[in-house]
Formats: structure tokens, sequence, C-alpha cells
């Protein structure tokens, strides 16, 4: 075994169904007595339940919400959401919502260290990472810093029921993205290795049920308990080429977040498969499966998903710059960087061509 450090990141993780009203002990335990519940505008609703239940409880003197939470985090939309904070001297942040919204929950933290409360309604799993991304300029920058982590997070599967179908697929594939690439991090562990295998298999399981029924309940608790283990793994170790090309394409091109992971996440892996036979095995092994490109492809084709990035906005001259932004800043992975594959590779996701 390799020798390797493991050090878990300080959070309180409440799991079921219903859980959602626990959210007002969880307020008062951290001492807030003036919340603000964050969402997107198309989750206010969402925010309205969390506002009611705080409503009148013991200690809590007042709540408001911001509900115009946006992908990317754009810096202007962070500002605004400031000044409300500032004007009424919120002491608390709780986020409801998919990685749009908890990225806003994470800008406001590292400004201000407040505390915060997550209830996650996709599969993304930025509530488990002390990582942040913003957007100023047009330009997406990511940094790591302890206080973005969320002190609490409260997963509640009832919130996750009305996630759509084709975004619960594609959400879950992102997720599964975060385990595979843990299995070869270059500071991985046993821990997490254990957690990316066991998130794996509950999403393999979950998705394909959820995208012929999006209302079963078992289903659904499958692939968030798998959100909340890959998640965690995102939080733990480092990523590698995958999530690289990921961050290349999304912010260049302005690509939906989720389907970029699902139609990379095979040719990344392919990119990868003869460096890493022990990672290969256990993905492959999660996924029920004898090998782990096969697997995937699937699992893929199960859930119906878009396969091209051609489908989701990426223009054609746009592979030769993905190529050379992939390639610019040395970073960790398992097989050097070498640009004509890597090209390759960004070519056939483009046109929807076989991982290989
Ligand atoms: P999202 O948060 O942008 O949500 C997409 C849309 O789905 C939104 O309109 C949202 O309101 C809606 N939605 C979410 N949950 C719903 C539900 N249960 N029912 C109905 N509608 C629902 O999507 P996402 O994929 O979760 O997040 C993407 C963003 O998160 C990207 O900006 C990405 O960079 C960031 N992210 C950050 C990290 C990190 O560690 N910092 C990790 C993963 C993702």
């Amino acid at each position: 075994m390799k020798p390797f450090i493991y050090s878990a990141n300080p959070s309180r993780v409440i799991f079921g169904s219903g859980t959602l009203k626990q959210v007002v002990s969880e307020v008062q335990r951290l001492g807030i007595k003036r919340p603000l519940v964050l969402s997107t505008p198309e989750q206010s609703r969402h925010a309205d339940r969390v506002e009611e239940l705080l409503k009148g409880a013991d200690g809590i003197d007042s709540t408001g919400q911001f509900n115009n939470a946006t992908m990317h985090t754009p810096l202007e939309v962070t500002l605004e959401a400031m000044k409300i904070i500032e004007e009424n001297r919120i002491d608390g942040l709780i986020a409801i919502g998919g990685g749009s919204t908890i990225g806003l929950g994470k800008a406001i933290a590292l400004r201000t260290d407040l505390p915060q409360i997550v209830l996650p309604t996709t599969y993304a799993g930025s509530e488990m990472t002390p990582i942040i991304g913003q957007r100023e300029n047009g330009i997406k920058t990511t940094q790591i810093s302890p206080k973005v982590l969320p002190e609490v997070v409260i997963y509640d599967v009832d919130f996750t029921m009305t996630l759509p179908p084709g975004l619960s697929a594609t959400s879950g594939v992102n997720a599964i993205a975060h385990a595979v690439e843990a299995l070869y991090a270059q500071n991985g562990n046993p821990v997490i290795s254990l957690m990316a295998e066991e998130g794996i298999r509950a999403l393999a399981k979950g998705l394909p049920v959820i995208a012929e029924n999006p209302n079963d309940v078992e289903a659904r608790t499958n692939a968030l308990y798998g959100a909340w283990l890959c998640g965690s793994c995102l939080g733990h170790v480092g990523m590698s080429v995958h999530h690289k090309l990921c961050h290349v394409l999304g912010g260049t091109f302005n690509l939906p977040h989720a389907d970029t992971h699902t139609i990379v996440l095979p040719h990344a892996l392919a990119y990868n498969a003869p460096h890493i036979p022990e990672a290969m095995s256990r993905i492959a092994n999660a996924l029920g499966h004898t090998d782990a490109i096969e697997g995937l492809n699937e699992l893929l084709t199960k859930l119906k998903v878009k396969r091209a990035l051609k489908e989701v906005g990426m223009p054609e001259d746009g592979v030769d710059k993905a190529a050379d932004l992939a390639t610019k800043n040395a970073y960790w992975n398992p097989r050097a960087l070498e640009r004509e594959p890597l090209r390759e590779v960004i070519r056939r996701a483009w046109a929807g061509e076989p991982a290989a």
C-alpha cells in the first residue's frame, strides 16, 4: 500500500427524507439570529418553505431571502447579496439549491466567514468542498479556503424529487466524475477510495431508475447518497485531466456544467486508462461491469444523455483553443499531458465519437 495522509474536512452531515425541519435546530445550534435564505429564481418556492419554518422560532429575530443565485457565481450578484447582508446585519446563510446557489453562499462566506447551512438539491457536490469558483469580467477563477466549507449540510431527498430527469442524469454523472478522478488522485487515500467506489455504485444504481421514473424515492435516495460520497471525494483529494478539461471547456465556451462533465468523462478516462489499472478495475467493479469504459458507456446510454460537445454549444474551431488551454498550465495527471492526444480527446468529445 502507498503511504498516505488522510485529513477529514470538518462538516456536519444530516441525511434522510423530511430532514428539512432540522434546519431550525441547526440554526439555533449555530446561534444564528438573522439568517438569509439563498436560492435561484426557479427555486424561490423552496426558499419560502425554509423561511416559513424559521419564522417565529425561538431565538430567531428575523429572516430574509435572496433568490438571484446565478451559474458560475458572477461577482456582480455576490456584491448585490453583500449589500443585503450588510444592511440587514445578517449573521448566517442558508443555501437551498444546486452548485450555483451553494456557490453564492460560499462567495459570501469567503468575504464574511458567516456560518453556512446548505440544503443541496442537485448531485454536483459543491456542499462538501472548500473550493469556490467565481466569474469576474468573463473569467472564472477557482480558489480553496476553509472559510467556504459549509458548517452543516442537510440532505433532504424530498427536495431532489423535482430535479428534472435530464439534469438528474447529467448532475449524477458530474458526481461520478469526482469519484472516478479520486480513484487515481496523486494524494488519494484508502478512505476516499472506499467512498469513491461506493459513490459510483450508488449513483449507477439510482440514476437509470430515475431516468425511467423520477418519482422513485429509493432511487432518489441512492443517487443523493452517492452524490454526498462523490462530493466528499472532490473535497478531499486533487482532480486531474477530466476536471481541468471541463473547467477549460465550460469557462471558455460557456457550456452547461453537468452536460460537459457527462460528455467528457469516458474520453478523459480513456486517455488515462493505460496508466491507472487499479482505478479502472475499481470503477468497473462499482459499475457492475468487467470494463470501466464500456460500463460507463452503457450507463450513459441508459440515461439518454447528449454525447457530443457540438450539441451543447461548443464551436468546432474551439477544439484547438481548448487543447492549448488544457496543456498550458502544468498540473498533475497520471499520464503526461501531451497536446496532440489531448486534442484528439477533445475532438472526439466534440464530434460525439466513441472514446478511444
Ligand atoms: P445549478 O445549481 O446551476 O442548477 C441548475 C438549475 O436547476 C437551476 O435553475 C436550479 O434552480 C435548478 N434546480 C436545482 N435543483 C433543483 C431541484 N431539485 N428541482 C428543480 N430545479 C432545481 O446546477 P449544478 O449543476 O448543481 O451546479 C453547477 C455550478 O456549481 C457550476 O457553476 C459549477 O462550477 C459549480 N460547482 C462547484 C463545485 C465546487 O466544489 N466549488 C462543485 C460542483 C459544482
